[in-house]
């Protein structure tokens, strides 16, 4: 790891129940002693050259950092504003999505004993955001795909695979229908056969894999999944589904090449907003994940393992049908600590 001790995070409290999961990780990791100092970062959103963008000053904070941790944010209505994730993403060239879903113990859901972890392209495919308006009725979208970001991210998940000891990295695409696009994200994935010889590379058509994800899932076990964006995106919401049921649970990272930004996958829910009601555990998680990115993952299995043991014993929040208020089960996690 690069960083050094105490490390400095930007913080993006965000909007809605940012600010509760927020104070909530904030007490957490005070109580766990993890050595990190928190940077106060407003992100506006702010309008330049008819853009959404992000604050200089936060924008400063987070290249100096190198490391933010990110509530949710509320995205603007109304025309000409771009949603301040994408802007995010765009501004510090986040190019990988990670998201692991597991059970939950003490939370049964579909599943029992399920272990995904999904890489997904962050920057390019559908999401590239180029449609056009042939007329009243035909349009087309556009969908890039691009050796080098395919490369970083296919390195990226079998990088990943090493580091948490999984022996293989499945590359999904849609290849048979889309052999240009999908055809090249796939070559990408076969020309890094050598890239790690102890991680071996398969390859699995989306329909393949969404079936197996869906009848055995534990086959995915031994994998680190990686696929393009919008296939990407619609597999990690699926797995929350069979794995979690709870959006409440679901962090994520956002990886670059200078600056990653960890977060909760849910929104800002207004509808529980400023009632105590909200689960902190996925605002929580994703910075577990962040002190695992920092070299501080014995602060990530010690707050994860207090946090898993109080959901274990019922001392939970509404999402998860339990009877507690965010601030009951933060004092439940800090207690065991
Ligand atoms: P949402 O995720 O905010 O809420 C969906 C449902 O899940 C709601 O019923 C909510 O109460 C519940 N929920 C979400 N997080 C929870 C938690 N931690 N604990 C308990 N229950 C939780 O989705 P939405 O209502 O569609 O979006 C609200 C706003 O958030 C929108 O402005 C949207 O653009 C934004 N949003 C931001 C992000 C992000 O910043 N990454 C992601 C999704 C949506």
């Amino acid at each position: 790891s690069t960083f050094s001790t105490p490390v400095t995070v930007s913080l993006i409290e965000g909007d809605g129940i940012g600010v509760e999961i927020t104070e909530s990780v904030k007490r957490i990791f005070a109580k766990a002693g993890a050595p990190i100092i928190w940077e106060d970062c407003d992100v506006g959103p702010i309008i330049k050259n008819n853009n959404t963008a992000i604050p200089d000053k936060a924008v400063a904070s987070i290249k100096k950092n190198k490391v933010a941790l990110k509530g949710p944010l509320a995205t603007p209505i109304g025309k000409g504003h771009r949603s301040l994730n994408l802007t995010l993403r765009q501004t510090f060239g986040l190019f990988a999505n990670l998201r692991p879903a597991a059970s939950i113990q003490g939370y049964d859901f579909l599943y029992k004993d399920i272990d995904f972890v999904v890489v997904r392209e962050n920057t390019e495919g559908e999401y590239f955001g180029v449609e056009h308006q042939i007329n009243d009725d035909n349009v087309v979208s556009i969908k890039l795909i691009t050796s080098k970001a395919s490369e970083k991210v296919i390195k990226f998940a079998i990088d990943q695979a090493a580091k948490i000891d999984r022996k293989k990295v499945v590359v999904v695409t849609q290849e048979t229908v889309q052999p240009k696009t999908d055809g090249l994200f796939k070559k990408t994935g076969e020309s890094l056969a050598s890239y790690n010889k102890d991680i071996e590379i398969e390859f699995e058509l989306l329909e393949t894999y969404i079936y197996n994800s869906v009848k055995d899932p534990k086959k995915y076990h031994d994998y680190v999944v990686v696929a393009p964006n919008l296939y990407g995106d619609i597999i990690t919401d699926l797995n929350s589904g069979l794995a979690v049921g709870s959006l409440g649970m679901t962090p994520s990272a956002n990886i670059g090449t200078d600056v990653s930004i960890f977060e909760a996958v849910h929104g800002s829910a207004p509808d529980i907003a400023g009632k105590d009601l909200a689960n902190p555990s996925a605002m929580l998680f994703a910075g577990c994940m962040l002190l695992e990115h920092v070299g501080l993952g014995e602060y990530s299995e010690k707050i994860k393992k207090a946090a898993l043991a109080t959901i274990a014993e019922g001392i939970k929040t509404g999402d998860l049908k339990g009877k507690s208020s965010n601030t009951e089960y933060t004092n439940a996690i800090i207690a065991k600590l």
